[in-house]
């Protein structure tokens, strides 16, 4: 078989090489190391691009999470809420911090945090300290409804947004709604650094610790002092160089994120056995990824089918509550994210994929679906 592997995201650099500017202008002024123009301009950039006030760019969005949590004072033995549907990346800065997590389930109409069972578990946990919800596959999850409830109960809302970069909810940025924000510009991601993140908060005291506890936490004096435990989570110069050239591209992906995802509906949706994503009029998704649900049918037989021509799928995250290793851990509700995992897979979604690309996977699954009535 000699045909390309389609897979499902991958970096995708502008044409016009501006990431390549900003990185050779670091080069030319030898600001290789850390912090320097590009790291002040991409958070001040990312910032307005978004419409939050502060944001401190770091290492991975694992680090901006792990530092949302410190900033919310999350410690020992303290309860997080967490959307349990979702990547382990957004639950692990809990245990770091070595507080616990409660896992609550997702909604239908969102396939993120269900605000009903949110409430639930605030009632059951009223001394909870944080709330992680997360945008999954640039799906914005129910924002009215979990800051009221987060209000209510006087709770730090975290967004993970790290999938959801380019989408709003009512015309706003998710990432703008919680107390922090949280993006990643991972390798996959809509846009990348090769590797990086970024804290966003209208508190300019809380980023600028973070900004503090990130560079090793160096109290002010001639000498090395500390008087706070320190992380090397801040971004280089030359990373933060990628990334103010591909924020100049991020309108044009996600545009090209959509097209995929209406290709795939309009091709596949003559198909009774598959459902899309949820579509609500108050949310214009990023769709990072798009993705299927198959109705009656084993997903991973279609996933071997697409693996055969050489295309990359996977299954929906599987939720936290069935990972081993948060087994100990509460969890309110589970259905819906069981089911999602179960039926749905993550199609090719890279902005690099001509229509041609995309007729190769809907012809494979047009022929395995059609075979399965
Ligand atoms: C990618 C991702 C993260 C982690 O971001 P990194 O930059 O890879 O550390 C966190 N949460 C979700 C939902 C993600 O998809």
């Amino acid at each position: 078989m000699d045909k390309e592997r389609l897979g499902l995201s991958s970096p995708h650099m502008s044409e016009e090489g501006f990431e390549q500017e900003y990185v050779q202008e670091a080069f030319d002024t030898n600001w290789i190391a850390p912090l320097g123009k590009n790291v002040n301009e991409f958070e001040h950039e990312l910032v307005n691009y978004v419409g939050s006030q502060n944001g401190a760019a770091l290492i991975s969005g694992t680090a901006a999470i792990h530092m949302a949590l410190k900033a919310a004072d999350v410690k020992e033995g303290d309860i997080v809420i967490c959307q349990s549907l979702t990547f382990s990346a957004t639950a692990n800065p809990i245990i770091y911090q070595g507080a616990k997590p409660v896992f609550v389930d997702s909604d239908k109409e969102t396939w993120n945090m269900n605000p009903n069972l949110l409430r639930t578990a605030l009632e059951k946990y009223p001394e909870a300290k944080a709330v992680i919800v997360v945008h999954l596959y640039g799906l914005s999850a129910k924002l009215d409804e979990i800051t009221a409830i987060c209000n209510e109960y006087n709770v730090t809302l975290i967004e993970d947004a790290a999938e959801s970069l380019g989408t709003t909810y009512k015309d706003r940025a998710t990432g703008t709604f919680g107390d922090y924000g949280v993006y990643s510009f991972n390798g996959n991601k809509i846009i990348t650094t090769s590797g990086g993140g970024m804290l966003v908060s209208n508190d300019d005291e809380r980023i600028q610790k973070v900004r503090f506890w990130s560079t090793q936490s160096k109290d002010k004096a001639k000498h090395y002092q500390h008087s706070e435990i320190g992380y090397n989570y801040r971004m280089s110069n030359i990373t933060a160089g990628i990334g103010r050239g591909q924020l100049k591209v991020l309108n044009n992906r996600v545009e090209k994120k959509r097209y995929i995802h209406d290709f795939y509906k309009n091709e596949l949706q003559q198909l009774t056995n598959i459902d899309f994503m949820p579509e609500n009029q108050w949310n214009r998704p990023n769709f990072w990824l798009s993705v299927i649900l198959l109705k009656g049918t084993d997903r991973n037989v279609l996933i071997d089918a697409l693996e055969k021509e050489n295309i990359e799928t996977r299954p929906v995250w599987k939720p936290m509550h069935l990972q081993p290793v948060f087994a100990n851990y509460d969890h309110i509700g589970g259905e819906i994210s069981e089911q999602l995992f179960k039926e749905g897979i993550c199609l090719p979604s890279d902005t690099k994929m001509t229509d041609d690309d995309l007729y190769r996977v809907t012809t494979v699954i047009k022929r395995e679906m059609s075979n399965e009535e």
